[in-house]
């Protein structure tokens, strides 16, 4: 803030009359702050495993040389440590892209039920390693919605969540539901117990007569503490104790999903309990053109 005297006309200083200049720039020092921040992150999540290969392959060439079982034990962890790395920087790419055309309403629009049936296809070799049991439930008829793309990214990424944090053979549902009114579309679900927590990590942009479809994906995995939901879909963020290992997740999955769902104008919320599960759900407004149609097939 600064204070301006102010002149008269004949240029004389009007010591009794002054102008109080207040310039808000907490939010510039934030934002500039939050990228700061995401570099440094980025380059700290790409330098380790980069030290990582560069000590294995001094070993290699040291004591190593000659010793076959360690040989393919390194090379085992490099293999490990590179599709990290190209984990990193497929998630830091699909990030970009999002953040970029958040502001453009997607064009093109995608059968949501057909989709979730690709994302099980290209996932089935993680269900069948865990041999966790997958169940879909949609109505007769879903809607086509969204951009075909962005979706599969954000069902992929919720589903290989569910997969990641669930014990070997649990079981995991995704159910499409809708039309909704936006209340019932956000309205807690009953599946977790009392003690489940809920949040919403992205509201959607409301219009009154809006009806939106959800797609919910619940798994019976560890769940996440209260006090974690919050900074859920941060970019890195784990939840503590999450290792950031060569199998472990970038911590961007989230941020991603927030950023497609609100492309579409929809909401994102989470609910979980500790021990119990999580269910994730996505809900997108209906376009306008098939509004009147989704409605008659319920
Ligand atoms: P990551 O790549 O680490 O999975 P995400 O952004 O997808 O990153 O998720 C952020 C964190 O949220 C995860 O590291 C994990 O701690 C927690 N999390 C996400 N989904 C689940 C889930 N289904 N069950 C338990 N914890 C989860």
């Amino acid at each position: 803030a600064f204070v301006a005297p102010l002149r008269a006309e004949d240029d004389r200083v009007m010591p009794w009359r002054a102008m109080l200049v207040l310039s808000d720039e907490t939010s510039i020092k934030r934002a500039d702050r939050m990228r700061a921040d995401f570099l440094a992150n980025a380059s700290h999540e790409l330098r380790t495993p980069l030290a990582s290969l560069a000590g294995f392959i001094e070993t290699l060439r040291g004591h190593a040389r000659d010793d076959s079982e360690a040989r393919e034990r390194f090379l085992g962890i490099m293999f490990d440590q590179t599709e990290r790395m190209q984990r990193l920087i497929n998630d830091l790419l699909s990030l970009s892209r999002v953040e970029m055309d958040e502001h453009v309403p997607p064009s093109s629009e995608t059968d949501l039920a057909a989709l979730v049936e690709d994302a099980r296809d290209y996932l089935r070799p993680q269900l069948e390693e865990k041999a966790i049991r997958l169940t879909v439930r949609k109505p007769a008829s879903a809607p086509a919605i969204g951009d075909r793309d962005q979706l599969m990214e954000v069902l992929l990424n919720l589903i290989e969540n569910a997969i990641k944090y669930s014990p070997e053979g649990s079981a995991v549902q995704i159910e499409i539901a809708g039309p909704l009114m936006r209340d019932e579309a956000e309205r807690p679900e009953l599946v977790l117990g009392a003690q489940a927590s809920r949040l919403t990590l992205a509201a959607p942009a409301s219009e009154p007569r809006e009806r939106y479809f959800a797609v919910r994906i619940r798994d019976e995995g560890k769940g996440i503490e209260r006090r974690n939901l919050p900074r859920l879909s941060e970019r890195f963020y784990r939840v503590d104790g999450q290792k950031s290992g060569p199998k472990e997740g970038t911590g961007l999955g989230l941020a991603i999903v927030k950023h497609i769902v609100n492309r579409h104008r929809g909401g994102f919320t989470v609910e979980s309990a500790l021990g119990e599960g999580s269910v994730f759900s996505v809900f997108l407004p209906v376009p306008a053109a098939v509004r009147e149609q989704a409605r008659e097939s319920v």
